[in-house]
C-alpha cells in the first residue's frame, strides 16, 4: 500500500506513503485510484482530501521507476488526472513541505488547494531535459498568468508558496494554512466548506491570456534561447507557456504530450537523466553499506595555506566547521587569510553573502605555526608543496601528534596515496581528499581511497563532503586519479595535433564548437604552463617510453607559463583573460615541424574533437578494468563537475555510448596508423574491445 485511505467524520483523506518523497510510483497510483473509488461510492463522503505523508507533498515521478514500463502503467499520472477531474465530489490538495513536478500536476487536477507555508512548488522536469508532461505546462500558467509560470517551468527553480500566495489574482491555492501544524484542520474545514458546491471548479477551465502576447513570448524567447545553451527542452517549455496563452486548453495538452515525447528520447535529456543518475550512483561504494558507521567531524584542521589550502578551509567554515589553518611561517599565514577574506569581502560586495555570516565565518577561522595546536582536530588535510619529500615530513608529524582516531587527508594531485599512508603507523585514517581549483568553487572532490583505507574513513569523508555541498567520486590510487589521469591523454593527443599542422586556436575552437567550457590550450595558458613541464619532467623519468611533442616545452622554454605572465599558448594583455592568437607561437610550431620533417596538413575538426575525446575514454576504459573506478558513470561525473565536458553530451562514456562503441574502436584504429600519433597508446583498451565486439555500452 503506498497511500493510506482514512475517513474524518464525512471526508475521506487519501495520504501518499511513499517515502522520501512520495514519489508517484505505481503502487502509490493504484493506491489513489482506489481511495478515489472508494470515495466516490461511498455515500456518506462528501468531500475528498489528498495529502502527503513524512516529509513532502509528493516529489513528483518516482526516480526509483525511471525508464522502466512500471513508469507508465496504468493509472499513470494522466489517468489519475482525469479520475481527479471527473469526480462528483470535491477533492482537495493539501500541500505542505514539497510539491514538485508530477505532485504539483496532481495537486492542479484538484478542484481546490490549500498549502502551508513554506512548501516548495516547482515543475523541475526542464533540468533533466523534459518538460512537464502531465498538464502542469497548460494549468500553471492559468493560475499565476504566463508570466510567473513561464519563469518557473524555463528554470524548474522552486518558490515558496508563501511568495506564490501573495501574487495579486492567484488562482494556485484557495487557501493558505496558518502553520504546517494546522494544514489538516484547515484542510477537512475547506473541504466541508465547498462539499455542496457545484459545478466543480476547474483549472483547465480558467482563462489563460498575456495582454501583449506577441511582444512578451518574444521577448522571452530571446531570452530563453540564450540561457539554453544548446539544450532543447527550455525552448520547448517556452513554447508549451506560449499554447497555453493562445490556445484552447486541449489543444495545448495535446501539443504538450506530443513534445514531451519528443523531448524524452532527445541526446540531451538522455545526458541529463544520466547525469542525475551518475550524480546518486557516486556516493555508493560498493563495498561500502549505506549504513557503515562514521567519525563524528566537528573540526578541522590545515596544512599549508596556499591556493588550496584557503580554498578548502572556505568550504568548512562555510557550513560552520571550525578550521585551524597550520603553516611553516607567519607571512604564509597571513597572506593565506587575507586571499580568505578577500574571497568573501567580493560575495560580500556582490551581495551573495550577508556581512554578519562573513564575520561567523571568519571568527571559525584561526592560525598556527604550532602542531600541538592541531592534535584534537577530527580531520586533518594536507595541502603543501606537491613533493614527496615536504609530503613525508608533514605526514610523519601528524603521525607523531595528532589524536587517535583523527582521519589524516592528502590533496595532493599526483603522488602515491599509499606511500603517504605508510609514513603513518595508522595507514587505515589515511586517505586523499583531491579537492579542484578554486576549491571553494568546484564541485568535484575525488576521494581517492588507498589500498589500506578504513570503511569508516572512506564512509565519514563522503558523507562529509555531501555536507560541505560537494559531488564526490571514490578513485583508487593511481598516477593522476581518475581526472588528471585521463587529461594526460587529451593534452598529448593536443601536441600531437600542434606537431601536424594545427594551431592552438583551431583545436581550441574545434573542442569548443563542441561544447568544452575551454579548449586544452586555453585551460592550460589558465592553470599555468609551467605545472604541466614540471609533471612531463617527472613523468619522462618514470615512464621513458611515453611519447609527447615536445612543443609545450619550447613554450616554456621562452617562459610563456601562461595568463600569469600574460604570454603562453596565446597572448594577453596584462589583467586581462582574452586569448589572443599569438604570430610568435605559430611561428615556433612552424619551426619545429620543419625540424621534425613534417609537412603540416589540415586535421578537420571532426578528427580533432574525436582524437581529444576518445583519448580520454580508452584511458577511462583502462581505468574501469582496473578497478580504479567502481563505475563509468564516476567517470562521467569527474568530467561534467570537475573539467567542463559539455553537460548536454552527458561526460566522455555516455558519448562513446551514444557514437557507439564499435564506432570509437574503428577511429581508434585509423588513429593508430597515422605516423605521428602514438600508435601504442590507440589499441583499444582491452575493455572497450570486449564491450564494442558484444555491441554493448559502458553505461
Ligand atoms: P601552494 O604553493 O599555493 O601552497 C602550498 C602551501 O604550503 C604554501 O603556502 C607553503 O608555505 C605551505 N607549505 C609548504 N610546506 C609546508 C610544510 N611543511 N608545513 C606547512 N606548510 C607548508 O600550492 P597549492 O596549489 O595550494 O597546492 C597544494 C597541494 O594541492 C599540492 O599537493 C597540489 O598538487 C595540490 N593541488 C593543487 C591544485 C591547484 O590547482 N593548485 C589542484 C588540486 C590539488
Amino acid at each position: 500500500m503506498s497511500a493510506q485511505y482514512k475517513l474524518q467524520g464525512d471526508v475521506a483523506v487519501i495520504t501518499l506513503d511513499n517515502p522520501p518523497v512520495n514519489g508517484l510510483g505505481y503502487a502509490t497510483r493504484v493506491a489513489v485510484a482506489d481511495g478515489l473509488d472508494k470515495a466516490m461510492a461511498d455515500s456518506a463522503v462528501k468531500a475528498v482530501v489528498i495529502t502527503g505523508g513524512g516529509k513532502a507533498f509528493s516529489g513528483g515521478a518516482d526516480i526509483t521507476e525511471f525508464g522502466s514500463p512500471k513508469a507508465m502503467a496504468e493509472p499513470n499520472l494522466g489517468s489519475i488526472i482525469l479520475m481527479i477531474e471527473n469526480a462528483t465530489k470535491p477533492v482537495v490538495a493539501a500541500l505542505h513541505s514539497v510539491a514538485m513536478g508530477g505532485g504539483l500536476e496532481l495537486a492542479l487536477a484538484c478542484h481546490y488547494r490549500i498549502a502551508a507555508p513554506g512548501t516548495s512548488i516547482a515543475l523541475p522536469e526542464v533540468k533533466l531535459g523534459l518538460m512537464p508532461g502531465a498538464g502542469g505546462t497548460q494549468r500553471l500558467p492559468r493560475v499565476l498568468g504566463p508570466e510567473t509560470a513561464l519563469n518557473m517551468i524555463v528554470t524548474g527553480e522552486a518558490v515558496p508558496s508563501e511568495m506564490l500566495a501573495q501574487q495579486p489574482g492567484q488562482k494556485l491555492f484557495d487557501r493558505m494554512a496558518a502553520s504546517p501544524a494546522s494544514l489538516m484542520d484547515d484542510a477537512l474545514a475547506l473541504a466541508r466548506s465547498v462539499a455542496d458546491v457545484r459545478p466543480l471548479p476547474l483549472v483547465r477551465n480558467l482563462p489563460c491570456s498575456h495582454p501583449r502576447s506577441d511582444a512578451y513570448f518574444q521577448f522571452a524567447r530571446n531570452m530563453v534561447a540564450g540561457m539554453a545553451k544548446g539544450l532543447p527542452a527550455p525552448l520547448k517549455c517556452l513554447d508549451a507557456v506560449q499554447w497555453a496563452a493562445t490556445l484552447g486548453f486541449d489543444e495545448g495538452r495535446a501539443r504538450e504530450r506530443e513534445a514531451f515525447v519528443n523531448l524524452m528520447l532527445t541526446p540531451e535529456s538522455r545526458a541529463l537523466r544520466h547525469l542525475f543518475f551518475a550524480e546518486r550512483a557516486a556516493s555508493k561504494i560498493p563495498d561500502v553499506p549505506s549504513d557503515t558507521p562514521q567519525r563524528p567531524i566537528k573540526s578541522v584542521a590545515m596544512i599549508g595555506a596556499g591556493t588550496m589550502g584557503g580554498g578548502i578551509a572556505m568550504n568548512f567554515l562555510n557550513t560552520g566547521i571550525p578550521v585551524k589553518i597550520l603553516e611553516m611561517k607567519q607571512d604564509a599565514l597571513d597572506r593565506g587569510i587575507a586571499t580568505i577574506r578577500k574571497n568573501y569581502e567580493a560575495q560580500v560586495s556582490k551581495r551573495k553573502l550577508k556581512q554578519d555570516k562573513y564575520e561567523q565565518r571568519m571568527a571559525l577561522l584561526s592560525t598556527t605555526l604550532d602542531y600541538q595546536d592541531i592534535k584534537d582536530a577530527d580531520l586533518v588535510i594536507e595541502a603543501v608543496f606537491e613533493e614527496m619529500g615536504v609530503k613525508q615530513k608533514v605526514f610523519e608529524k601528524l603521525d607523531e601528534v595528532m589524536k587517535p582516531g583523527a582521519i589524516l587527508a592528502s590533496n595532493t594531485s599526483t603522488l602515491d596515496v599509499n606511500k603517504i599512508a605508510a609514513f603513518t603507523k595508522r595507514p587505515q585514517d589515511v586517505i586523499g581528499t583531491h579537492f579542484f581549483s578554486p576549491a571553494n568553487v568546484m564541485k568535484l572532490l575525488e576521494v581517492v581511497r588507498g589500498a589500506k583505507t578504513g570503511k569508516d574513513v572512506l564512509a565519514t569523508v563522503m558523507g562529509l563532503a555531501k555536507k560541505i555541498k560537494k559531488t564526490a567520486v571514490v578513485s583508487g590510487v593511481c598516477d593522476g586519479f581518475i581526472g588528471n589521469r585521463m587529461i594526460e591523454q587529451y593534452s598529448r593527443q593536443a601536441g600531437f595535433m600542434l606537431d601536424e599542422g594545427a594551431t592552438p586556436q583551431q583545436v581550441d575552437k574545434a573542442v569548443e564548437r563542441f561544447g568544452f567550457a575551454m579548449g586544452p590550450f586555453r585551460m592550460i595558458d589558465m592553470a599555468g604552463n609551467d605545472i604541466g613541464w614540471a609533471i612531463r619532467k617527472r613523468r619522462a623519468v618514470e615512464y621513458p617510453d611515453m611519447l609527447y611533442s615536445r612543443s609545450a616545452d619550447k613554450l616554456c622554454e621562452l617562459g610563456r607559463f601562461g595568463q600569469k605572465v600574460s604570454a603562453g599558448w596565446y597572448d594577453y594583455l596584462p589583467g586581462k583573460r582574452d586569448a589572443i592568437p599569438s604570430p610568435l607561437v605559430n611561428k615556433m610550431l612552424e619551426d619545429h615541424r620543419k625540424e621534425l620533417g613534417i609537412t603540416p596538413r589540415n586535421i578537420p575538426d571532426e578528427e580533432i574533437v574525436q582524437r581529444l575525446v576518445f583519448s580520454m575514454v580508452n584511458e577511462a576504459a583502462h581505468i574501469l578494468e582496473e578497478g580504479i573506478a567502481s563505475r563509468a558513470s564516476d567517470i562521467d561525473i569527474v568530467y561534467l563537475t570537475g573539467y567542463g565536458f559539455p553537460i548536454h553530451r552527458g561526460g566522455p562514456m555516455l558519448y562513446a555510448d551514444e557514437v557507439g562503441l564499435f564506432n570509437v574502436v574503428q577511429a581508434m584504429k585509423r588513429f593508430a596508423r597515422n605516423p605521428h600519433d602514438d600508435a601504442k597508446f590507440w589499441q583499444p583498451a582491452p575493455l572497450l574491445a570486449r564491450l564494442a565486439a558484444q555491441g554493448k555500452t559502458f553505461n
